[in-house]
């Protein structure tokens, strides 16, 4: 049984030009050798702090950025290869991103059922009619009913407008969804809300999910696993619940001692830190070795010296992680 998406030591970099950064073609290492494979059918949570190249892994999966080396196999097919059309577009109708700000996903002078209506033109897809039932059922699948193809944006809220932006994403039935932060602009019970809805959608549709966010409260209950990226590489991936309760990583610790001061999960096991050390360091010239070093209160010389390979945390099959000293 093969994954529905394997990602193979992943490597995107920008060139910075102009500016005192840009000096002798400096290079931003958004992703720097990423692995991962998400199931068929599960929820992969992954997190990190804004910066962490978490949107630039998203793009990447979807093809819609070259990446510089590494590759993503979506169900057997090479999305950074896949370059004959009808590949391509089948793949497009496959993957969908559901974007962070439900405010600016659509043009603000169109009517919602007019904005859906664009991707099933653009794949030429069924009559005028059947365009319009197709849209009906997404609006009827995340809950709004017809009225919402006749209203502007600025005529819905944002959890409307976020569950129109996730009708968009289902329009072309795709097997992945990729959430990148799908929340973020949402207020507590809005986001509940959403989350409910995009498990609802996936048990209901089949779907894969990828559900991207800086907030480990987003992917606490949702997720079947998560992986916490730091710098550009991806330093933990555990089941939920082994990561709520047995974070292996310092820096996993600290982001769930941070963001879940006061859960129980995090009682005990974390205590020792209260809160992340200083800002992440600049992606342009992280840190040697280890990257989390200059942060990590476990640090060693090794630390700096030599960058920890991917392990096995506390021999657990599904629980990996990069560091040369993990556990409690
Ligand atoms: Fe901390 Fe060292 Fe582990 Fe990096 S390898 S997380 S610096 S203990
Ligand atoms: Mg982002």
């Amino acid at each position: 049984r093969t994954p529905l998406v394997r990602v193979d030591g992943l490597v995107k970099h920008y060139p910075v030009r102009g500016g005192v950064f840009g000096r002798g073609g400096k290079r931003v290492h958004s992703v720097d050798g990423v692995s991962l494979e998400i199931e068929r059918g599960e929820v992969l949570g992954l997190v990190g702090e804004s910066g962490c190249g978490k949107s630039t892994l998203a793009r990447a999966l979807l093809g819609l950025t070259p990446v510089d080396s590494g590759r993503v196999m979506f169900d057997g097919t090479d999305v950074s290869r896949a370059t004959g059309g009808r590949e391509r577009k089948a793949l497009r109708r496959s993957m969908q991103l559901v974007f962070q700000d439900p405010l600016s996903a659509f043009d603000p002078r169109m009517r919602l059922g007019v904005s859906l209506e664009a991707p099933l033109a653009q794949h030429r897809l069924g009559t005028r009619e059947e365009r319009g039932q197709r849209i009906s059922k997404v609006l009827a699948q995340v809950g709004l009913d017809d009225s919402y193809a006749g209203r502007l944006p600025h005529e819905c809220s944002g959890g409307q407008l976020q569950r129109a932006v996730i009708a968009r994403a289902l329009l072309l039935r795709p097997r992945f969804l990729v959430c990148d932060e799908p929340t973020s602009a949402l207020d507590a019970s809005n986001r509940a809300h959403i989350l409910n809805l995009l498990v609802e959608l996936k048990d209901r549709l089949g779907l894969t999910l990828l559900m991207i966010s800086h907030d480990l409260r987003v992917v606490r209950h949702i997720c079947d696993r998560v992986a916490v990226m730091y710098l550009g590489r991806v330093v933990e991936v555990a089941p939920r619940h082994r990561l709520f309760e047995h974070p292996a990583h310092p820096y996993t610790q600290a982001l769930l001692a941070s963001s879940l001061p006061d859960s129980p999960q995090t009682d005990g096991t974390v205590s020792t830190f209260s809160t992340l050390r200083g800002e992440p360091p600049s992606p342009l010239s992280p840190p040697s070795g280890c990257r989390f070093h200059t942060r990590c209160p476990k640090a060693q010389a090794r630390c700096a010296a030599e960058a920890p390979a991917w392990s096995p945390a506390q021999s657990e099959q599904q629980h990996h992680v990069a560091c040369h000293f993990p556990g409690p």
